[in-house]
């Protein structure tokens, strides 16, 4: 457990951010339900592992962004590399953060969780195809892309 002298969070840095008196109220309730992450202010949403929440400036979804974040922290997700893992990763921590949602009555966007997992399948199918013929290639066990048509298989 993280003392909450040593949290970095506190209602009037959020405020000084932007943040209205019902958002700093909700994230000062996160922060008491869950004393063992660090939550601190920042510019982008984020989970730093292996304690430390990230929140981003005001924006319409920065209670569900948050709850995304804390959903990693609780899937104890610890590689953030842009792989094949990092969609699943990406899903699991939107399941939490849906649970969440319930027990803190946020409401949740499914577009905003369809648009944000976009970008990871986008990336993978972008990533998949193949720089010379444009096929979409496989990958091995081992993380190796190869093309079904360029390496003969
Ligand atoms: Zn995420
Ligand atoms: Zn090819």
């Amino acid at each position: 457990m993280i003392p909450r002298s040593d949290r970095g969070f506190t209602r009037e840095k959020a405020v000084e951010k932007g943040y209205d008196k019902k958002h700093a109220a909700f994230f000062d309730r996160l922060i008491d339900d869950f004393p063992g992450y660090r939550f601190i202010l920042g510019t982008k949403f984020k989970f730093r592992p292996p304690k430390t929440i990230v929140i981003g400036p005001p924006e319409p979804f920065s209670q569900l962004l948050v709850l995304h974040e804390v959903g990693h922290a609780i899937c104890k997700h610890k590689s953030f590399k842009m792989d094949v893992r990092r969609l699943k990763m990406e899903n699991q921590a939107w399941e939490e953060a849906r649970k969440l949602a319930v027990r803190y009555k946020v409401p949740v966007d499914e577009d905003l969780i369809q648009d944000q997992l976009d970008t990871y399948r986008d990336w993978l199918h972008q990533k998949s195809r193949c720089p010379d013929c444009g096929l979409t290639r496989f990958q091995t066990p081992d993380g190796q892309y190869h093309c079904p048509r360029c390496e003969g298989f």
